[in-house]
C-alpha cells in the first residue's frame, strides 16, 4: 500500500493528513531521514518557507529530500510548500533557498495587502465543479516553464494584476497550489495527489 508523508516541521500536519486518509490513503507525519526515506509520497503544508527551509536543514532533511525529489518522489506543497518546491522565488529573504524541482517562479506574500487574505472560488482543470480555494499570505506563479500544466488560476473579475494569476500547477509527480484546501472540507485536491501518488507506485526507498 501507499504512505504519504506530511512534513511535520510547521504548519496544519493534521488537517493534511485528516484530508489523505478521506482521500485513501495512509499517511505519517515527517520530521527524520529515516521517515522521509520510508514514504512513497510527501506533503509539504503551509507555513513560513523561510523557517521551514531553515528547519529542514536543522533536521537534516533537505539534502535527502533533494536527491529523493530528483529520483521522482510525488511532492504535493501548498502555500509555503509551493515557495520551497519552486525553482526561482521573487521576494523572498536573502539567504531563503528552496527544494526546487518546480520550473516555475513564484512570488512570496505576492497578493499585497489589500487581499493579503481572501478566499475565491476557482475552476481547476479535471474538476467538475469549482474548487473553494482560501489563500492566507499566499504565493503566486508568475512564469511557468513549459512542462508546467497549469491547473488553476485567479479569475477574471479581479482586478489587476491580480486577475488570471497562476495558483495550482502539476509538473510530472509535483503538484503545488498557493491556497490551502485541507481546511475547507473539500477533498479533492488530496485525491488529485493520492492519484499521483498511485500512478508513481512505490518509491520508498527503503522497500
Ligand atoms: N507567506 C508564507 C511564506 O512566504 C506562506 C504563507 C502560507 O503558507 N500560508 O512562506
Amino acid at each position: 500500500t501507499i504512505t504519504i508523508g506530511v512534513l511535520a516541521l510547521q504548519g496544519d500536519v493534521r488537517e493534511h493528513r485528516a484530508a489523505l486518509e478521506e482521500a485513501g490513503a495512509s499517511t505519517v507525519a515527517v520530521r527524520r531521514p529515516s521517515e522521509l526515506e520510508a514514504v512513497d509520497g510527501l506533503v509539504l503544508p503551509g507555513g513560513e518557507s523561510t523557517t521551514i527551509d531553515k528547519l529542514l536543514r536543522i533536521f537534516s532533511l533537505r539534502d535527502l529530500l533533494r536527491e529523493r525529489i530528483a529520483a521522482g518522489l510525488p511532492v504535493y506543497g501548498s502555500c509555503a510548500g509551493m515557495i520551497l518546491l519552486a525553482d526561482r522565488v521573487l521576494g523572498g529573504t536573502s539567504d531563503q533557498q528552496t527544494l526546487g524541482g518546480l520550473d516555475v517562479t513564484v512570488r512570496r506574500n505576492a497578493f499585497g495587502r489589500q487581499v493579503d487574505s481572501f478566499e475565491a472560488d476557482l475552476s481547476f482543470d479535471g474538476l467538475a465543479e469549482p474548487v473553494h480555494a482560501v489563500f492566507i499570505r499566499a504565493p503566486w506563479i508568475e512564469e511557468a516553464g513549459e512542462g508546467v500544466e497549469v491547473l488553476a488560476r485567479i479569475p477574471s473579475g479581479y482586478p489587476a494584476p491580480v486577475a488570471g494569476k497562476i495558483v495550482a500547477v502539476r509538473q510530472g509527480s509535483l503538484v503545488a497550489t498557493s491556497f490551502h484546501p485541507e481546511i475547507t472540507g473539500d477533498h479533492r485536491v488530496h485525491e488529485l495527489f493520492v492519484r499521483v501518488v498511485r500512478e508513481a507506485g512505490p518509491t520508498s526507498v527503503k522497500e
